[in-house]
């Protein structure tokens, strides 16, 4: 009999693993509980802003390997765009001040040196000898939160350290990891302008991210069940023997294998003896139609703000899109109220005039998990004491924070522990 792998859930880490597996020619079952694949990464259309739309403005970066890897192994690089340099905009609202971080062309330590010397592409209060002393706590903070390791009084850490925690960890510095802080800088950052270029889906990022997956899947012959809800595994002999979803059950072969690429607070709805404890962490998005299809802008645009209440806007199209992390106070508020609260913030930076009258808010109450020293200490490893179990997800130990970059590299480490 053929070896079958089920992936059980249909997120980012769940479609790496899947499609590695398939591209090593296993045979494939993946069993999603919505009716759609993507997970915290999806798109849709939606009607009142006639515009395809992502659940949330994801920013990946050009060091992102994992995720550029998975794109051009499902085709999907022609969905992708690369920014016009490693450059973010940024404006602080209280003092109506710009200033752009531009780390140049080029990669390697040339090009980061001569950023640090060149005051232009600098934000307000930056040092070369405050960066580097700054990134050398960070360097040495595993088990430290950010705001341990950075002086919080500094301008530096209003206008840089503490947008760019938001950013990264959806956590304020005073709880944040400095390790996984660090690991993300250590990726993109600090190799140089190469790796720290935004890279954008102009059509979404189900475009380039999951459909190309999904088409990849189809070719293979993978068979794919949306509105599937896995309810627990069986087990025997020290494997599990057989999974459950709805009154039913689909029994393994001695050669099958499942990868779990659920979310941390959905693992004990499988394995009810694992709990983890990792917290949640929310993220607002409020996405406006500012304009007309004509009078858009056509390349994507990013804009980080300081002492304002939307943190990060992006412009794709017609659609302006604002991000709010750490969002936990957003989540109970009235979706009107929230539209109109942040709609100053956007016409304040853009130069824009009446709020329009279309908008999409997105509460996702539970975007990440809590990137905090004691979260890191509860993470899982890809193997488990199941020996056809393996795990995947953007919370299992992946050295990273919640991002697609973690995800897409624990479904890349699921499918190589089990083609092993
Ligand atoms: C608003 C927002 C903004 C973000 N911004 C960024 C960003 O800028 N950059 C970045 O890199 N990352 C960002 N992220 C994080 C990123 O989206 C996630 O890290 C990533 O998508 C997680 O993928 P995953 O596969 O690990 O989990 P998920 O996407 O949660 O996938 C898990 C899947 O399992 C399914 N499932 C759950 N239980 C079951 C079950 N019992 N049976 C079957 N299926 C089940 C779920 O329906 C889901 O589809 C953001 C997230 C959000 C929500």
């Amino acid at each position: 009999m053929t070896r079958r792998v089920h992936i059980i859930g249909a997120g980012l880490a769940g479609l790496s693993a899947a499609v590695r597996l398939c591209a090593a020619g296993v045979s494939i079952t993946v069993h999603e509980t919505a009716k759609h694949a993507g997970g915290r990464c999806r798109s849709f259309y939606d009607d009142a802003l006639e515009a395809i739309i992502d659940n949330g403005s994801h920013l990946v970066l050009s060091g992102n390997h994992d995720v550029l890897d998975y794109v051009a192994l499902i085709g999907g690089q022609a969905a992708l765009e690369g920014g016009a340099g490693a450059q973010f905009a940024f404006q602080d609202l209280s003092t109506r001040t710009s200033w752009c971080v531009d780390l140049g062309q080029g990669h390697g330590r040339a090009a980061l040196l001569s950023w640090l010397w060149d005051k232009r592409r600098q934000p307000p209060g930056f040092t070369p000898w405050g960066f580097w002393r700054d990134l050398l706590a960070l360097s040495r903070g595993r088990g430290c939160r950010v705001a341990a390791c950075l002086d919080t009084t500094s301008e530096l850490y209003r206008t840089f350290w503490r947008p760019m925690t938001l950013a990264v960890l959806n956590v304020e510095p005073q709880v944040g990891s400095a390790q996984l802080l660090w690991a993300v800088l250590r990726d993109t950052v600090l190799k140089g302008s190469a790796f720290a270029n935004p890279v954008f889906a102009p059509q979404g990022l189900g475009a380039a991210l999951v459909d190309p997956a999904l088409a990849m899947l189809a070719r293979h012959g993978a068979d794919v069940h949306f509105g599937r809800r896995i309810s627990g595994l069986e087990c025997q002999d020290g494997r599990v023997s057989a999974i459950q979803f709805a009154h039913a059950a689909e029994v393994l072969g001695q050669d099958d294998g499942v990868v779990l690429a659920v979310p941390h607070h959905k693992v004990a709805d499988v394995l009810e003896d694992v709990h983890v404890e990792m917290g949640a962490q929310s993220i607002l998005n409020v996405h406006y139609r500012v304009a007309s299809d004509e009078a858009a802008i056509v390349a994507p645009r990013l804009m980080g703000l300081v002492e304002a209440k939307a943190q990060w806007l992006l412009q794709r199209g017609p659609i302006v899109s604002v991000t709010v992390s750490d969002a936990q106070a957003w989540m109970d508020k009235d979706t009107d109220a929230i539209a109109h609260a942040l709609w100053p913030d956007v016409a304040q930076a853009l130069d824009l005039g009446e709020m329009p009258s279309r908008y999409r808010v997105i509460k996702e109450r539970r975007a990440t998990f809590c990137a905090s020293p004691e979260a890191q200490l509860k993470r899982l490893p890809t193997r488990t004491k199941l020996a056809n179990l393996v795990l995947a997800g953007d919370w299992t130990d992946t050295g990273l924070p919640a991002t697609l970059e973690s995800a897409v590299k624990s479904g890349r480490l699921a499918a190589e522990t089990i083609l092993a």
